[in-house]
């Protein structure tokens, strides 16, 4: 469970109003909730108990500073997927030596950061990876531990943009030529074999293709583990969220949320599921969940600006954009949307909601029915706290939104929202353009 839920009529982040929030700086605003967060953390644990376990939080999900300290602090390591991500999980003050470094397309100067920085396994997608990998460690005189992303060939059944454990997708290296690729990693000199990895995809609802992915891997795993002595298994993230009925439960009301079968995969039902077949292996498991994490424990606070009452339909147009939430434009995403104040003996309204962003793809929801809302007033998107400002940009030249950090009654703002002179600091009109 989360700590976004009403208090008597106003919505709150555990013990923090968040109208109050709103009106003290501004909107859009993201609030996260610390506490949701550590809740999550010590569930997934709590899951995998009597497991050799490390939760590396995908740091892509919501690499806020303030957000990769609090988990630090629980004790988390990260899974890193950039150089900047690598800075910022530095900058935040948590541990590299216990984190991972994936991505597809890793520079030189992105690989020599991560043995710099002393991480405890690349995790490596290709043989050309693993020839570069060699290449940049033997220059900086360092074997570089890593682990091959193997790829399950799966169907996570998600959404098509998240799905990444097939063999159609751009990720991994198949099973059948994995044992061919340890090969080479192990002629080569510069290289540590130090474990084997896989990531199904996102937005998982069911055990069942984590189950199916561990089984076909068992095998590999075994080898692996006897023939080059790897010490880690990554199975990944993935752990799907409740985007419907998002709510705490007791506090719907009538302005109902689309009716769904959505049944989030709990950390007890994986956990359930997978421990017998992880145990036997003997290895250190590594889970690399980010929206699990993150994604109940945040929500995007904005303003209604406009009612606008058309013969057809009528149009909630709001302060926030796809800029700032972009999930609904890009992976057709469903994010319940509720007042921060309510008022149920006020008429529904049916609306579609809509950004000021010109272009007819910013749209969050169309026909959504909630408590009439009048201008000036505040409304907030749940479970947005993973891939929400992680993703959002600056089109439209509008600035990236402000960010809010709550612990029971104290909250901060941990991302000022920007303003004109940092969007445009980088920018510079040549000298041949002066007339
Ligand atoms: C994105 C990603 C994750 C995190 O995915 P979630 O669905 O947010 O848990 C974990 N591992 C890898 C390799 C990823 O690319």
């Amino acid at each position: 469970m989360h700590h976004i839920r009403y208090v008597g009529q106003r919505l709150h982040c555990e013990s923090v109003d968040l109208d109050a929030v709103a009106r003290l700086h501004g909107t859009p605003t993201y609030v996260y909730s610390a506490q949701t967060i550590t809740d999550n953390y010590r569930r997934l644990a709590a899951g995998l108990a009597g497991i050799d376990l490390r939760i590396c939080y995908a740091c892509k999900a919501n690499a806020n500073l303030a957000v990769l300290r609090h988990l630090a602090n629980l004790g988390a390591a990260f899974d890193l997927v950039s150089g900047g991500e690598l800075r910022r999980v530095q900058a935040a003050g948590g541990s590299l030596r216990h984190s991972v470094f994936a991505g597809v397309g890793k520079t030189e100067a992105e690989i020599a950061l991560a043995l710099e920085a002393g991480v405890y396994g690349l995790h490596v997608e290709s043989e050309s990876e693993l020839a570069r990998i060699d290449h940049v460690a033997g220059q900086l005189g360092r074997r570089a531990p890593i682990a091959l992303r193997v790829n399950p060939d799966v169907d996570a059944r998600t959404h098509a943009k998240i799905t990444t454990g097939r063999s159609e997708n751009k990720f991994g290296i198949p099973l059948s030529r994995a044992m061919a690729a340890y090969a080479t990693a192990a002629r080569l000199r510069h290289l540590e074999i130090r474990g084997v990895q896989m990531h199904l995809g996102s937005q998982l609802t069911s055990a069942a293709p984590f189950v199916e992915a561990v089984e076909k891997m068992a095998p590999l795993v075994e080898r692996l583990k006897a023939l080059y002595g790897i010490t880690y298994f990554s199975i990944g993230g993935g752990l799907g969220i409740a985007y419907h009925d998002a709510l705490a439960s007791g506090a719907r009301e009538w302005w109902e949320a689309r009716p769904s079968d959505e049944r989030p995969l709990t950390a007890e039902a994986y956990g359930t599921a997978l421990r017998p077949l992880l145990a036997p292996l003997g290895l250190q498991i590594l889970l690399e969940p980010g929206r699990y994490l993150t994604g109940n424990a945040g929500v995007l606070l904005a303003r209604v600006e406009y009612l606008k009452r058309g013969a057809e339909r009528n149009f909630l147009i709001l302060d926030a954009a796809m800029n700032d939430l972009v999930r609904p434009a890009m992976y057709d995403a469903y994010h319940e949307l509720v007042p921060l104040v309510r008022d149920t003996s006020r008429p529904a309204l049916t609306a579609d909601v809509v950004g000021p962003v010109c272009e007819s793809g910013d749209c969050f929801a169309r026909d959504r029915t909630l408590q009439q809302v009048s201008e000036g007033e505040f409304v907030a998107f749940l479970s947005a706290g993973a891939y929400g400002a992680a993703m959002a940009s600056r089109y439209n030249t509008r600035p990236l939104p402000a960010e809010v950090l709550v612990l029971g009654n104290c909250f901060e703002l941990v991302k000022a929202r920007e303003n004109f002179e940092i969007m445009v600091a980088g920018e510079k009109i040549p000298g041949f353009l002066n007339a």
